[in-house]
């Protein structure tokens, strides 16, 4: 197996009106990377994402994960190995609780009961929220929300966790706590974000996108010192990053 866990061969991707929202997409993301995926609303990160787990299939090119291409027949298998967090918690809990909302994906696995119990205990454990099991998806606050859709993803056992917008939506402390969250998974992570100091503090490697292509690719410090291409792509620097001394720039060494 190539040591690239997610490979992207020149995708491009025509939504059924003819638009073409990705023109053309490379990358390899590593085993254990943790990478940022930025850009302007528009320049195709959500359409990007969904190519990670086949919600949507190349026009032309293809998608490898874990060695495997991505077809209609291997569509289930790639599944089990990349969870996909929504924006929009809402999309993502559908079940009566809690707790079946995170058994629901390893229920279709062929686990047995106490297999399928056990995921469901370690990934709330995970998450902070086993005491939230007994409880309606609905009732939660938007950081509950957040953490209970990351778990039903954690269920399923992924080799790659792939984030749309983690933090969008939540209050500063919510996001605080779902920043720390990620920040504690060794997981190979892809996450699509406006949220620059999320970048700059879990992904040492961010992919730019502009009009449905990969326009930088490189470490986070070279992307946020590129004052020219953070213009281009509606970017702004964080500005914990000016801030010697802060945590995030210590504990990563950059
Ligand atoms: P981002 O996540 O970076 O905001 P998207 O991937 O959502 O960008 O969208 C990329 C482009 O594709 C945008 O121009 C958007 O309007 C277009 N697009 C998104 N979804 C559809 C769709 N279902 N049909 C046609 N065009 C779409």
């Amino acid at each position: 197996m190539s040591h690239h866990y997610l490979r992207f061969n020149d995708v491009h991707y025509r939504y059924p009106n003819g638009f073409e929202a990705l023109g053309g997409v490379s990358l390899c993301i590593t085993h254990g990377e943790k990478v940022a995926l930025v850009g302007a609303n528009g320049a195709g990160k959500s359409t990007l994402l969904l190519h990670t787990n086949g919600l949507l299939m190349p026009s032309s090119g293809e998608v490898v994960v874990g060695g495997i291409t991505l077809t209609r027949k291997t569509v289930n298998l790639v599944r089990q190995s990349v969870g996909l967090v929504f924006q929009d918690p809402d999309n993502q809990l559908f079940m009566p609780t809690v707790e079946e909302d995170v058994a629901f994906g390893p229920s279709n696995m062929g686990l047995t009961a106490g297999e399928i119990e056990s995921r469901v205990v370690e990934a709330l454990e995970a998450v902070g929220a086993l005491g939230l099991r007994k409880q309606s998806p609905y009732h939660l606050s938007g950081g509950q929300k957040k953490s209970v859709s990351i778990a039903t993803v954690l269920s399923m056992g992924p080799s790659i966790l792939v984030l749309d917008e983690p933090t969008a939506n939540l209050d500063p402390r919510a996001r605080r706590q779902t920043i720390e969250l990620l920040g504690r998974f060794s997981h190979t992570m892809l996450v699509a974000t406006h949220d620059m100091e999320l970048v700059w503090e879990l992904c040492p490697r961010t992919l730019a996108m502009q009009g449905g292509r990969i326009v930088a690719d490189g470490t986070t410090r070279s992307v946020f010192n590129d004052t020219e291409l953070l213009e281009a792509c509606g970017l702004e620097r964080p500005c914990r990053m000016e801030q010697p001394g802060q945590r995030s720039c210590r504990s990563s060494g950059r």
